[in-house]
């Protein structure tokens, strides 16, 4: 990247990276050839890296420090250019991320040709940022360009609010919505000139809208326009956008990635040479790289080395938690579709849903044919649904309140049964209409089935929807703690 020729001092250290290159590259080799579960247990973090470089610590450690310390002047200038491997300060890069950062590359590139890398960060809703704002930048061959880029409507509430708020009324960034998005007629409609990137979300949150992904990445890469694909309710235990051809995949890792539940976290997934007739060529060829190297380490919007670490531990049986959990959900959705104060349940898995066979199409547990319990290849939808309350707001809400086993919290990913109504929190901000748009009715409860045996989330159910004729009990509490963001009047 330096125009200048390196110093001698300089260069011995080029020529040392030489052979961590190789290493990474054999590493990458050797593990790409296991099996999903594989790769989950171990990623990157090889014996040899655990016996040379950390102290033969079994499980990857949690770097806990700032930044890194070198040699002399001439390894720190080499590092500092990025020409040597080095993760240098905690807001850029850290061994903690990069066994993470790893693994989650290699997940969500599983059954691809070709690599991925990864840039991890502080959220979900940073990883969309980080992923799109590089798109959005101005153009300087045509500084008065009237951006646009295209999205599915049908989109998580903080997604909204980013891309019509933050981009579109902040920025003067024009967000083109997809209200069809079965329709091509109506993606092919709102592409043009000016179009920089195309955003979806599939199966999404908490609707359950799924479109042909096969379909819109042909059109969208016949006009040199990237995919980015918001993969957050599939996981890559379902779903790899990256295989299919899509170009960037984001992850809220805080959700399934991370089932247990400790903390926020983020991550965006790209192939190497990405499509995008927009950008320098450092962006298009490793765009997971260029992010974590120059916008991200300017923004700021890393992962801790502590999430990144507790996130790892809890990837590594992904695969048989989604099915766990897909399981249970199918169970759920099954009763709730068949009870009478039920009136409407979206799940994918159920043949009743109009994008049944489509989702069928995508939706496949990874490495199913090679499980002794399975033989073959098997469909599972993941583990959120919403079911809509006969009678309306009210009725839904006394059987929200009525629920004793499944939580009430604007969460889902989690091992533990959850639930939320996202017209009242998720998706509260967006008001009256963006909600009609992304159809979110009031009645409409958004529910992620964890790995409780599922006959007891159905008799929570059961019972929290007798309590709709009944009285119910509020607890309002003796004294609130304060514990953060509260103000009562700001809403955007
Ligand atoms: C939660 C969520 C996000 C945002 O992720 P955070 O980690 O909460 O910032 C984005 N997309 C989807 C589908 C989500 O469920």
């Amino acid at each position: 990247m330096t125009e200048m020729k390196n110093s001698e001092g300089v260069q011995r250290y080029i020529d040392a990276a030489g052979k961590a290159a190789e290493r990474k590259a054999k590493d990458i080799a050797t593990i790409k050839k296991c099996k999903f579960d594989t790769i989950a247990v171990h990623g990157l973090y090889t014996m040899n890296e655990a016996l040379n470089f950390n102290q033969g610590s079994l499980i990857e450690p949690i770097y806990m420090s700032t930044s890194q310390g070198y040699r002399d002047s001439d390894e720190m200038e080499a590092a500092l250019s990025y020409q040597v491997p080095t993760w240098c300060y905690s807001r850029i890069g850290n061994p903690s991320m990069y066994y993470f950062e790893n693994t989650m590359a290699l997940l969500e590139s599983y059954g691809m040709d070709g690599e991925a890398s990864c840039c991890a960060t502080s959220s979900g809703m940073a990883a969309i940022f980080s992923a799109t704002e590089p798109f959005l930048a101005v153009d300087p061959q045509n500084p008065k360009q009237k951006i646009n880029f295209v999205s599915t409507c049908q989109v998580y509430g903080g997604t909204f609010q980013q891309f019509a708020v933050r981009k579109m009324e902040e920025k003067g960034i024009e967000c083109r919505w997809i209200i069809n998005s079965n329709d091509m007629n109506e993606w092919e409609s709102k592409i043009d000139e000016n179009t920089r990137f195309i955003y979806g979300e599939l199966p999404s949150n908490p609707g359950q809208a799924f479109f042909d992904l096969d379909a819109v990445i042909k059109m969208a890469h016949a006009h040199g326009i990237p995919v980015i694909i918001d993969n957050t309710v599939a996981t890559p235990a379902l779903m790899r956008p990256l295989a299919r051809g899509a170009d960037i995949v984001i992850q809220s890792v805080t959700k399934t990635l991370a089932t247990s539940g400790f903390g926020i976290a983020g991550a965006v997934i790209a192939r190497k040479n990405i499509v995008s007739r927009f950008g320098n060529d450092d962006m298009k060829k490793d765009f997971a790289m260029y992010l974590k190297t120059l916008p991200n380490r300017d923004n700021g919007q890393n992962i801790s080395p502590m999430n990144a670490i507790l996130t790892l531990n809890d990837m590594r049986t992904l695969r048989s938690k989604v099915d766990l959990y897909s399981r249970n959900t199918m169970a759920v959705a099954t009763f709730l579709e068949s009870h009478a104060k039920i009136e409407k349940v979206n799940y994918l898995g159920l043949e009743s849903h109009p994008l049944h066979d489509l989702a069928s199409q995508y939706m496949y547990l990874v490495d199913a044919q090679f499980d002794s319990q399975y033989g073959q290849e098997v469909n599972r939808y993941g583990h959120l649904m919403s079911f809509c309350v006969a009678g309306g707001a009210e009725k839904t809400r006394k059987m929200f309140d009525g629920m004793q086993r499944i939580w009430r919290a604007t969460d889902l990913g989690r091992v533990k049964s959850v639930a939320t109504i996202p017209a009242i929190s998720t998706h509260s901000q967006q008001g009256e209409e963006g909600r009609k748009l992304a159809d979110i009715p009031a009645n409409l409860v958004r529910l992620c089935v964890g790995g409780e045996h599922p006959d007891d989330v159905i008799a929570d159910l059961d019972q929290a929807l007798a309590c709709i004729d009944g009285k119910i009990q509020t607890q309002v509490p003796y004294e609130y703690s304060f514990g953060g963001a509260s103000s009562g009047t700001i809403n955007r």
